[in-house]
């Protein structure tokens, strides 16, 4: 056994050999797998092994396809062939019209990364699956590269590469504990000895949390217990002449592929079970659990009732084995939060058709620190502080319950709610409002008309749409009061605080007291890694000159890695977080100033604090720090109020507004109004797959200003010329908005992708930002949205559809 290498890929099943084997098709091949047992004995062995291209993003169908075209390689190797079935084809079916509407959705999706579904009728998926009943079915999803793989030969043919390339892999050698230097390598203690090394990755399956427990972190991953059953051989199917396809089915909860002549039936049962939740037996090893077919009897009828010769034959294995999920039944597969050298690729709930992509896409982190592929979706500092073991079991279970269900559009699932909260979600809730949930925290969607409103789950405008429109409408006129909790805010201090942020920003950080500025951090290929704000705030009582710097929610721990990761040693520089202390109330709309006034003491007029200030002061007797920004595009206040006097901050701006017929208003008021003002959003707009020219981000680049991270890859960029621009387009229907992902067509041919859409209220312009071909994106280029299968002119416009020249927010 080696006792140094580049990198220890902890486990051996699916996940650690794909990522052993990517990293050394990456160039690094000084890298080393230890299996505490044989490889695959884990949960791999047992898996029923489906390959399918769908997924609900196009990250996720591109790292499929990934996975697809590999194994198609691995199938066809001379020496070494492997048993994988593709080609034959995959339903998932549909019952309802708003299933098959997002089933239209994600085929457009899947058509800008060159990935081709149908949307096909009844009568189709039964010409095409001879064995169903198109009794209550409206038709389905086809796939047409689905299928399945041997797992056990799969995962040996991708170590027996990484080896013939290099990699080393050290079966029956479990690791027992992990140590991290002061240079941030890594000692990996086995039964067998050390392995000291630069960088470990967890790929340890339902032991994820045994290894995590090994260098103190806990991953928010939980096991469920999963079974499918075989039967004997089916003679319709022997018959056939032809592979059955396979059938993936939301209305009952079940999947179904075809194995030898029989069938291979798998269940998501509604009365399901965690698994390991107090520790794992230690021999559990090649293992199942017991069976337990009394469980799925539900699912059971709905599959008889679709494939009736199943009622004829018997069964002849059950398979019941742990599967791991995550809170968003995404995996985490990505650097983990608050570690240096140290990644993880866990939480595979189907790890045999994305662990190729997965693991070539956390190659490529570790070896150039970024993916092709913005990869947020699977990035493990998703979640934070509220992703504790119980709401992991809790939302693991509710998307087990759901497994073939996606999420419409503004759904927000009920488990594990409410995680995150402020002294004012209750308050709100008596108000009437509708939570969306952000980062974990409760966050104010909308105020609703009546307690029992319940919006339709569409990807058409729903019954919202008047009610955000009078939240518009209120805020362009007078004046609205949000909530914008879990904010990320890292207070900045020390002596070198300036110099540190100059090299994290591409443009220029504002060093002027009392002066806010907006600017962008790249990643060091020169593309957009994050957004946000600087507040210089001088010394005052309430601590040292110091700079707050603001960021969306979800980035809390992305950014604080970020930060932390590029601080010099020996730099004057400290980070602090306040994202769990402060929250900001956004009081916004022409009347904001006299509101603002009649509570909080001092000169507010646009001389003494114009646009883009920051001040402290009291709201009432509340402390708060406001800042002039405006989200919306009217004249607005951030005001940040520590969490113990924000229902305090939070009367005093009511009683103050009583009189200006001041009203409440939540975030999807916001997400139309700052479309009208062309204002992006991270990890929506902002992604790491284009540089800050590509996303129209031009004036907040200095190239000119010094050595910043990114620049010389961003030079370099610059002189290749854009790969795509991000546009503003109206879309000339009134049905639905645009969707992330849907593709932009000319004629036949995938000319952008959608990466933001709603209905401009004070316009009333249904808007989208696209990522679009530098030739289709002068103002005026007209194409067309591939809207839910319905094709609908798209044309390119001017930013900031909503006062173009910025007057009303400076006022
Ligand atoms: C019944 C069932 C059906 C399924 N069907 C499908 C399907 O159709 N399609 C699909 O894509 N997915 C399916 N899955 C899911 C898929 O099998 C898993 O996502 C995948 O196998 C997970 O692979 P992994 O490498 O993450 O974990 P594992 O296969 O569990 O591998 C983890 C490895 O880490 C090793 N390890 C743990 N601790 C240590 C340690 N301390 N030191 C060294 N090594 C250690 C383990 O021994 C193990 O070999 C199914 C799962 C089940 C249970």
């Amino acid at each position: 056994m080696k006792s140094r290498t580049k990198v220890v890929v902890i486990g051996g099943g699916i996940a650690g050999c794909s990522t052993l084997y990517h990293l050394t098709q990456e160039g690094w091949t000084d890298v080393v797998l230890v299996e505490r047992n044989e490889l695959t004995s884990g949960t791999t062995w047992h898996s029923a092994a489906q390959v399918t291209n769908f997924g609900m993003n196009q990250t996720m169908v591109g790292l499929k396809t990934h996975s697809i075209q590999l194994y198609k390689e691995l199938a066809e190797d001379p020496d070494y062939p492997i048993n994988y079935h593709h080609g034959d084809g995959g339903i998932r079916l549909a019952n309802t019209e708003a299933q098959m509407q997002g089933y239209r959705h994600f085929t457009s999706m899947a058509r800008g990364m060159d990935v081709h579904f149908e949307v096909i009728d009844a009568e189709e998926c039964a010409r095409r699956h001879p064995l169903i009943s198109t009794e209550n079915l409206i038709g389905g999803l086809w796939d047409p590269m689905d299928g399945d793989i041997d797992p056990a030969q799969l995962c040996q043919a991708l170590a027996r590469r990484a080896r013939k390339a290099g990699a080393e892999v050290y079966r029956n050698t479990p690791v027992t504990a992990l140590t991290q230097h002061s240079d941030d390598t890594w000692t990996v203690h086995t039964e067998h000895g050390d392995i000291d090394c630069d960088i470990v990755v967890n790929a340890c399956g339902y032991r994820v949390n045994e290894v995590g427990a090994m260098m103190g972190v806990h991953h928010p991953v939980a096991s469920m217990e999963h079974q499918y059953f075989l039967t004997e051989e089916i003679p319709a199917i022997r018959d056939a002449g032809h592979r059955m396809p396979l059938l993936r089915c939301p209305i009952s909860d079940y999947y179904c592929r075809q194995e030898k002549n029989g069938l291979l039936l798998g269940f998501y049962e509604q009365d399901c079970k965690t698994w390991g939740m107090d520790g794992i037996d230690p021999n559990f090893v090649n293992a199942l659990c017991p069976d337990d077919l009394d469980r799925v009897t539900d699912v059971l009828e709905g599959a008889f009732a679709r494939m009736p010769a199943l009622m004829e034959v018997g069964v002849h294995t059950v398979v019941n084995g742990p599967i791991t999920y995550t809170i968003d039944g995404a995996p985490l597969v990505g650097p983990i939060p608050g570690k240096r050298n140290a990644f993880c690729i866990i939480g595979l709930r189907a790890g045999l058709g994305e662990g190729g992509g997965h693991g070539w896409l956390l190659a490529q982190q570790i070896v150039h620190g970024e993916a092709s592929y913005d990869t947020w979706c699977l990035d493990p500092r998703r979640f934070t502080g509220h992703a504790n073991v119980e709401l992991t079991a809790l939302k693991a279970i509710e998307d087990y319950q759901n497994e073939f269900r996606f999420h419409f559009p503004h759904e927000h699932r009920p488990a594990g709610r409410p995680a995150k909260t402020t002294p004012l979600t209750p308050v709100l809730a008596a108000e009437g409002a509708a939570f969306t949930v952000i980062n974990g925290w409760e966050r104010v969607e909308y105020i609703k008309p009546s307690p029992d409103f319940s919006p339709t789950l569409s990807f058409d405008f729903d019954e919202t749409f008047d009610l955000i429109a009078d939240e518009v409408a209120n805020v362009q006129t007078g004046v609205g009061l949000a909530e914008v909790n879990g904010f990320n805010r890292i207070e900045v201090t020390g002596t070198d605080r300036h110099s540190f942020l100059d090299r994290m920003f591409c443009g220029t950080v504002t060093r002027r007291d009392g002066r806010v500025g907006l600017g962008y951090l790249l990643n060091h290929h020169g593309m957009v890694k994050a957004e946000a704000t600087v507040a210089n705030l001088p010394a005052s009582d309430r601590g040292p000159d110091r700079l707050w710097y603001g960021s969306a929610a979800a980035s809390e721990f992305h950014d604080m890695d970020w930060l932390t990761q590029h601080m010099r040693v020996g730099e004057d520089v400290h980070l602090r977080s306040l994202t769990n202390e402060q929250t900001i109330l956004v009081l916004a709309g022409p009347k904001a100033r006299d509101v603002l006034s009649a509570c909080a003491r001092g000169d507010w007029s646009a001389t003494a604090f114009p646009w883009l200030s920051v001040r402290e002061c009291f709201v009432g007797i509340a402390p708060a720090t406001v800042m002039g920004v405006s989200f919306s595009g009217e004249l607005a206040y951030e005001i940040h109020v520590p969490n113990a006097s924000l229902y305090a901050a939070y009367l005093a701006l009511r009683q103050a507004g009583e009189t200006h017929g001041l009203k409440l208003f939540g975030a999807r008021a916001v997400e139309s109004m700052r479309m009208e003002k062309s204002f992006m959003h991270w990890k929506a707009d902002l992604i790491t797959e284009f540089d800050p020219f590509e996303t129209g981000l031009d004036r907040f680049v200095k190239l000119d200003k010094g050595a910043f991270i990114g620049r010389d890859a961003l030079l370099a960029r610059q002189a290749v010329g854009p790969q795509k621009k991000l546009v503003v387009m109206q879309i000339h229907e009134t049905q639905r908005p645009a969707h992330p992902g849907a593709s932009l067509l000319r004629g036949d041919q995938v000319v952008g992708t959608v990466t933001s859409g709603d209905w401009g209220h004070r316009t009333g312009l249904n808007l989208a930002h696209a990522f679009v071909d530098p030739e289709q994106s002068e103002v005026g280029a007209d194409m067309e949205l591939d809207s839910c299968g319905q094709r609908v002119r798209a044309t390119v416009i001017p930013p900031s559809p909503y006062d173009p020249g910025f007057e009303r927010m400076k006022a």
